[in-house]
């Protein structure tokens, strides 16, 4: 049995009614653990069939883990929503302080629906939920100004999360995310633009509960054990020194990296914004999500003198890691450091997704390059490499300036049915594809993934581990990336930060959640990842997507990649596999 109550809390908001309750569930952690598991469910019940993601029907969900707050690396909140991007489900996974926010918040889950007349924050502040009026910091031009804001006049700093959007989630730009504390994301797949619809700037959470665990012994046993792990083992190491732009300039040696909008899979000038080039001239603090003694946050810092006055300097720390590199680095042609830095601040500042973002501006290039598209639709000479154009462009798709932009808004898939160029336009089920050309596993995994992320499974690892060293059937490939899927399942039900998965094995998961109250054999944990697995292919099933329906860009066959000889059909094989899978598991 649950040993603190408050661990099955779910609160329910109505913005429309500006009303809430909350709700008493242990029998959905019982099952599904918590975190993404309850998530999936609550989406299955909260969202109508076939509603449009934008609509004040379409439910937020944010959802935290039994392990949050007791264990180390129990960092994360996952966030479910029907994605306006895809149409399908959309699942986003964010750190900072929010987790801990949520469980001293006494809370375990968060469903919002409704819409608000006006703009509205909500501040949740142990179990109670106040309606304030954001009228005044909607349309600001920086979500950093917002957060400032926040922090200066609500209460409860500590353990306080504030998540808010920028002007790309107001004007529902679909690839829009939810900026927290100032340099972690819910990056990916739109939730920015369902905030926007439902007029919800910002959510303030705060608490102060007390929790318990079953056996104080054997709690302080298994905490530094979990401990020591993280702080000494090599591959946590990797992740504070560098971060993950440590792997830029492998992935380009590799031909991985994809570059001008994957017209190569190298880049000639990855030395430039490799992992180690940004920590010797740039890398100003490192910083760790709540209870997480790793710190992978890499934070650069880029002084500027002020045009108005040459002894004055401003200085901006801007976050940096392996994704936003690729998207805004080779992903562009940009290798200048700074305008790198210049380039992500601006599209931070506006809240968007800077995968999306990187991969629709680097179409956009190509597309005015060949002639597909011309100026008269950018209102810009965008040329690979060019930084300051590409700010210039960001703020045009977040004004929705034109036909053009308005189109690009809605991602690279929608531009490129309108204008042309699809066999170079970089998305898969409408979601802009991830820094990885490893091989066919990344691409696979990328599509059949539930969420499609390239964080679902790691086929891009498989790619490198064994299929550089032997091709193995589609099928097989399937299945393999399947399994690791049904796994990280629970690992998302913790919600423990992936980068601690060789740490979260099959018995410290059991050992952690009997000290919280939850009995799950270890021989049973993969059925229950399963389970949550297949709550996921229901809904996606429910709203009519099917893998082999995916649009496969042309270019991916084009540019070569460590993998050798596959080809468009050996990727069809392996997703219409996938449906069948699909169809079985749900
Ligand atoms: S390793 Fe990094 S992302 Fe993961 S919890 Fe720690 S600081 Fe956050």
């Amino acid at each position: 049995m649950l040993k603190n109550r408050s661990q099955a809390n779910i609160l329910y908001i109505d913005l429309s009614k500006k009303d809430y309750y909350i709700k008493n569930r242990p029998e959905l952690l019982d099952k599904y653990i918590g975190g993404t598991g309850i998530a999936a469910q609550l989406l299955l019940e909260e969202c109508p069939e076939g509603c449009d993601p934008l609509s004040p029907e379409s439910p937020i969900i944010l959802a935290v883990g039994p392990l949050t707050p007791f264990f180390p690396l129990a960092s994360k909140t996952v966030a479910l929503f029907k994605s306006p991007l895809t149409g399908n489900l959309g699942e986003s996974h964010c750190g900072g302080r929010s987790a801990i926010s949520i469980a001293s918040a006494q809370l375990t889950a968060i469903v919002i629906k409704g819409k608000s007349k006006k703009p509205v924050f909500l501040t949740i502040d142990n179990e109670r939920v106040y309606f304030k009026d954001a009228t005044t910091l909607w349309g600001m031009d920086s979500n950093f100004t917002t957060g400032r804001i926040l922090r200066q006049h609500e209460k409860g700093s500590g353990i306080r999360t504030i998540m808010r959007i920028g002007k790309g989630g107001e004007n529902k730009v679909l690839f829009s995310g939810v900026n927290v504390e100032t340099f972690r994301h819910f990056g990916r797949l739109g939730l920015g633009a369902v905030f926007g619809s439902k007029h919800l700037k910002a959510l303030v959470i705060t608490g102060q509960s007390t929790l318990e665990v079953t056996d104080n012994k054997e709690y302080k046993k298994v905490y530094k054990e979990i401990y020591e792990t993280a702080t000494e083992s090599k591959l946590m190491n990797k992740y504070h020194d560098l971060g993950t732009a440590g792997n830029v300039k492998g992935l380009s040696d590799l031909g991985g990296l994809p570059t001008r909008n994957l017209q190569s899979g190298s880049f000639e000038k990855a030395d430039d914004i490799s992992g180690e080039s940004f920590a010797k001239e740039h890398l100003g603090r490192r910083l760790a999500c709540s209870h997480c003694p790793v710190g992978c946050i890499h934070v650069a810092t880029l002084r500027e003198p002020d045009p108005n006055d040459p002894f004055f300097f401003k200085t901006s720390m801007i976050g940096y890691d392996y994704e936003p590199i690729f998207a805004a680095g080779s992903m562009l042609g940009i290798h200048e450091k700074k305008g790198f830095l210049r380039l992500v601040h601006k599209i931070d500042s506006y809240g968007l997704d800077v995968m999306s973002a990187g991969v629709a501006m680097g179409w956009a290039t190509e597309a005015l390059e060949k002639g597909v598209i011309t100026e008269k639709e950018t209102q810009l000479k965008l040329k690979f490499g060019d930084w300051k154009t590409y700010r210039e462009c960001v703020k045009k798709i977040v004004d929705r300036e034109n036909d053009f932009y308005e189109h690009l808004a809605q991602g690279v898939e929608i531009a490129s049915d309108k204008y042309g160029g699809k066999e170079f336009a970089m998305a898969f089920g409408k979601n802009e594809m991830a820094g990885y050309h490893t091989g066919p596993a990344a691409h696979i995994g990328l599509i059949i993934g539930s969420r499609h992320s390239h964080l679902d499974n790691g086929g891009y690892s498989m790619d490198q581990s064994e299929l550089m060293k032997k091709l193995l059937p589609p099928e097989e490939v399937v299945d393999k990336l399947y399994e690791e899927e049904a796994w990280r399942q629970i690992l998302s039900s913790l919600v423990v930060c992936f980068f601690a998965r060789g740490i979260y094995s099959k018995e410290l998961v059991t050992k952690t959640l009997a000290l919280v109250g939850l009995d799950f054999a270890e021989n049973d944990l993969m059925d229950v990842g399963n389970k949550i697995l297949a709550l996921k292919h229901k809904f996606k099933l429910r709203e009519g997507f099917k893998f082999s329906d995916v649009r496969l860009p042309e270019r991916i066959f084009e540019t070569p990649t460590p993998v050798k000889n596959w080809d468009r059909k050996y990727i069809e094989d392996a997703l219409a596999h996938a449906d069948k899978f699909m169809q079985k598991n749900a």
